[in-house]
Order: C-alpha cells, then sequence, then structure tokens
C-alpha cells in the first residue's frame, strides 16, 4: 500500500491528499552546537544528564541522525490565517522525531527550524537563533507560570547561515541558524482537522479524531458522534483554561490562526508573540497585524471562540446536527464572561465576596489603561495593599505607572475612588492581609519574559555569549517567587525598549 503522503521524494514540496502527515528527513547541519537544555523537561521524558551531554544526543537534536526505529514525519494541516481559509499550511520548518512514553505520559518530540518538508511552501524550512532563543525561553517560562504550552528541551546552533529579511530595517540579512527541540504530548491543530474536512477527505477526519480522543482525551468515554461532540466540548474547556491563563499573566500570541490552536489546549508556535508591559487591550505585538490588530490582547478570549468555531465546522461531517454544537459554542461565551471575571477578582486578592460586578473591574481596566501602567508591576505591589487605608492605595502602586505625572485632576479622583470600592470588597472578605498577599503571589507573578529581555538575550547571542539565555531561563523557572538576586528583571521596561518586539520569521 502507498504510504501516507506518498513520499516519492521525502521532502519534495507538494500538494498532500488522503493523508495525515508526510515522512521526511531532517537536514544535515554543518557544525552544531548545543546552547541549551531543559532540566524539568529532561527528566519529563526520562533523560539523564549523561544522555543529553551525549554527542548522539546533539547530532539527533541537529538533524544529524535519526534513531534507529524511527520514521521523522511532518504533519498535514491547514487553517484560517487572519480570518480567511488559507488552504493547506503543514509542518514547513517542525520535523515529528519520535514519541516516547514515560512515566505513562506521552511525549511528541520535534525539531522546529530542521529544513524543509512538503510543507514549506516558498520558504527554507529553517529557524534563526533569535526566533528559537524566543520559542525556547517563552514554552518554558508558560510552563512553570502555569499556563498550558507546549515544551522544549533543547536550544542549538547549526553552524549554517540562514538568510532573513529583518522587519525592523528591511534589509536582508544571513543570521545564526538554531534548531529548537521541542516537546509536547501531541502537536495536533484545528487545522489538522480542517484540512481534511475541506477535502472532504471523511475517512481520515474520522480516522484522526478517534485518534486524538484515543490517545489524548481518555476521559471521554462515549462514541460515535458524542464522543466527537465530547471532544469539542473537552476542547473548548481547555481552550478557555489557556486564554485565561494568558490574560491573567499578559501573554498576547499575536498569531492566533487556527493552524496556531492546539488541540489539546496548549499554547503553541511562539512566534511575534509578547508580553504586556502597559497593561493594554489594543496591544499586539504583530507588527504585519498593526492595522487591525485581530490578534490584539484584549481580543484573545474572543478569537479562541472565533476559531473554535471553525474547529466545530470541520466536526460537522462527524457529528451532522447543528443544535448541539451550537450548544457547546454557546456555553464557551457564557462560562468565558464568568471565568475572565473570577480571573480579575483573583488577580486583586477577592476571593470570598459573592458581588462580582463587571463595572468594578471595567473602571480597573479603564484605569490602568488610562495611567500606562505595568501590569506585572502593578499586581505584585497591590498584594502590599492593607485593608482600612484606601488613601495609601496609590502610593504603594505608583512605581506601576510610566509616568507618574499622568495622575492628577479626574484621573487622581477616579483612583482615588476605585481604591475606596476596593477596600471596601476587601472588608466582606475574611481573607487577613498576609494570607491575602500570599493568595494574590501565586496568581500574579513577578517575573515574566517582558519582551525587551529575550531581546536583550537575543543581541548577547549574537555576540556569541549565551550567559543571559541561562539567567533568564533560571529566573522564569520561579515567576511566583521574590528571587532577591533578579531585583533587576523586577522593573519596568525601559524607555529605549518602547515598542520593541523581536520578530518571529
Ligand atoms: P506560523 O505563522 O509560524 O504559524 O507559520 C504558518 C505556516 O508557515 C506553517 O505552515 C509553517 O510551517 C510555515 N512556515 C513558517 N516559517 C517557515 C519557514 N521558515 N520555512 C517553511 N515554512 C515555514
Ligand atoms: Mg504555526
Ligand atoms: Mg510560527
Amino acid at each position: 500500500e502507498e504510504l501516507p503522503g506518498d513520499p516519492i521524494e521525502e521532502n519534495t514540496r507538494r500538494q498532500v491528499r488522503n493523508a495525515c502527515f508526510s515522512y521526511v528527513k531532517p537536514r544535515k547541519t554543518s557544525n552544531p552546537e548545543l546552547l541549551h537544555v531543559s532540566e524539568e523537561m529532561m527528566h519529563e521524558i526520562g533523560f539523564t544528564k549523561e544522555d543529553v551531554q551525549s554527542e548522539e544526543f546533539l547530532q539527533i537534536m541537529t538533524g544529524n541522525k535519526v534513531l534507529e526505529h524511527t520514521k521523522p514525519y511532518a504533519m498535514h494541516y491547514g487553517g484560517h490565517q487572519f480570518g480567511n481559509w488559507a488552504g493547506q499550511l503543514g509542518d514547513g520548518r517542525a520535523i515529528n522525531l519520535a514519541e516516547v512514553v514515560h512515566n505513562s505520559k506521552r511525549w511528541a518530540i520535534q525539531l522546529k527550524g530542521a529544513g524543509e518538508t512538503p510543507y514549506s511552501r516558498n520558504a527554507d524550512g529553517l529557524a534563526v537563533l533569535r526566533s528559537s532563543i524566543r520559542e525556547y525561553l517563552c514554552s518554558e517560562a508558560m510552563y512553570h507560570l502555569g499556563v498550558p504550552t507546549t515544551r522544549a528541551l533543547s536550544l542549538a546552533i547549526t553552524g549554517d547561515m540562514v538568510l532573513r529579511d529583518i522587519m525592523y530595517n528591511g534589509n536582508a540579512a544571513y543570521e545564526k541558524g538554531a534548531i529548537v527541540c521541542r516537546v509536547a504530548p501531541s502537536f495536533i491543530r484545528f487545522g489538522n482537522f480542517e484540512i481534511l474536512a475541506a477535502h472532504g477527505d471523511h475517512k481520515n477526519l474520522r480516522l484522526l479524531t478517534d485518534y486524538t480522543i484515543k490517545y489524548f482525551f481518555p476521559e471521554i468515554k462515549n462514541t460515535g458522534k458524542d464522543a466527537y461532540l465530547s471532544l469539542l466540548s473537552e476542547v473548548s474547556r481547555r481552550s478557555l483554561k489557556m486564554v485565561i491563563d494568558w490574560q491573567r499573566v499578559g501573554f498576547v500570541h499575536g498569531v492566533m490562526n487556527t493552524d496556531n490552536m492546539s488541540i489539546l489546549g496548549l499554547t503553541i508556535d511562539y512566534g511575534p508573540y509578547g508580553w504586556l508591559e502597559g497593561y493594554d487591550h489594543g496591544w499586539t505585538p504583530n507588527t504585519t497585524d498593526r492595522q487591525f490588530k485581530r490578534y490584539r490582547y484584549g481580543t484573545q478570549p474572543e478569537i479562541v471562540l472565533w476559531n473554535l468555531y471553525q474547529l466545530a465546522n470541520a466536526l460537522y461531517p462527524l457529528i451532522e446536527e447543528v443544535d448541539p454544537i451550537e450548544k457547546v459554542l454557546d456555553e464557551y461565551q457564557e462560562a468565558y464572561k464568568k471565568k475572565y471575571i473570577d480571573m480579575m477578582y483573583t488577580k486583586i486578592g477577592v476571593f470570598t465576596s459573592q458581588e462580582k460586578d463587571h463595572l468594578f473591574i471595567n473602571e480597573l481596566e479603564e484605569l490602568l489603561q488610562l495611567t500606562e501602567t505595568d501590569m506585572t508591576i502593578f499586581y505584585r505591589n497591590l498584594a502590599d495593599y492593607k485593608k482600612g487605608n484606601p488613601n495609601q492605595g496609590l502610593q504603594i502602586v505608583k512605581e506601576a505607572f510610566y509616568n507618574p505625572d499622568d495622575l492628577k485632576d479626574n484621573l487622581l479622583e477616579r483612583w482615588n475612588s476605585w481604591f475606596l470600592a476596593y477596600d471596601d470588597r476587601l472588608r466582606e472578605e475574611e481573607v487577613e492581609d498576609a494570607l491575602r498577599k500570599e493568595k494574590m503571589n501565586i496568581i500574579n507573578p513577578k517575573y515574566v519574559l517582558r519582551n525587551y529581555m529575550a531581546q536583550l538575550a537575543i543581541d548577547e547571542a549574537d555576540k556569541g555569549n549565551y550567559k543571559l539565555i541561562d539567567e533568564l531561563y533560571q529566573m522564569l523557572k520561579k515567576p511566583y517567587d521574590d528571587q532577591p538576586q533578579y531585583q533587576k528583571w523586577f522593573a519596568k521596561r525601559p524607555e529605549w525598549a518602547r515598542n520593541k518586539v523581536g520578530c518571529s520569521m
């Protein structure tokens, strides 16, 4: 029988039919060097220190060696990009090496930047150091923040140079090539289902859906249509949890196309993502989306819903009933509003009150934006608020304001009344100040990968100095702890870094 993807020459670019993936071979690299290994991920997969220090590990993780008895492959998927159906996309620069089961957990091990595949379209299948550092650091940081995410095992440079148009000055230039080894239970995306539905390939659509349920949704016990509906509902629930976490920590994905939506509800594909510094619902790190700002911070939960609609359309041929599908999507809408408000209340330390009205949160959100407030510092410092002292509220959080001079007249009054109302709410709580602080500090991180921090690590790495990668990595392992040795990273974005985000390609 023909192999899936019918590879004549495995890596040749082509439209693929009747297949969920294509076998491919990673491209050889000329002078690979390992820059970093995630120890946490190493243990999760069951590697030892000796394993990851071996020459074999280096060669496998940089494409020069394929493990015996494995057949690397690239996945076939499509997707809606910026609201439009884009047809076949697929793993254009990602190659799945193998799957490992360790401690009853399944992990797919994937190289990003290991050369072209049938899905590379007009690009080279490679990744540069700058985008690889960003993915490597951020995905591990997100994990330690408690946000569902794909992981990273290793970061390596290939020794080969890669040609890129640097967005911010428009010139083409050679940059260091790099490969990140990414890890997740599975990298299946909404787009894997969409492409099969778009081709009317219901046989493989069912196969892929059954496979997904069997391996990754063991909690789904029903069968047939009910199982497919349960899948949609479970994906909806997990995606909601993910996006509420994004809002909680101030993460903006930047390219929430359906090919970048994991079916497991994991944050996936760290491209032009960014972190809120000044709190701003309208902010997007994606310079190609500055006109419509489709993927700005404030719209992320709605975009997840839009993406779930696309998934629902793709699964429709297996379900063939509109009403129960709509019910699932309506439930998302309801749950999102409630979960969002609940999350916002926990960020300000209101845990027990039943009265959780939107107006009070809306006012806070407005004030945070009108005053250009550093999100991370604001919530962290708010934890020091002492009940009964509303007139000291502003004093406690003022370090978070980028322009303290903004605080006058009407804005000053509004902040002061907000703190009065806040104090009333806290008095209804049966939580002492010290305990409230403890509880807030496990919700509001102290250290996040601010855009300029990743950029500094990149600038150093370009000069061949990789120390900052490790420093940030170590710090971001404990984002909720006070770490005095990293105090300098608990600071507002420096002025030179305003609107600077590393680009992703
Ligand atoms: P992204 O916007 O990174 O999610 O990528 C969208 C599509 O473009 C996916 O199919 C990627 O595999 C593909 N792609 C992105 N960068 C490259 C590259 N350098 N080479 C080949 N394919 C790429
Ligand atoms: Mg992608
Ligand atoms: Mg990407």
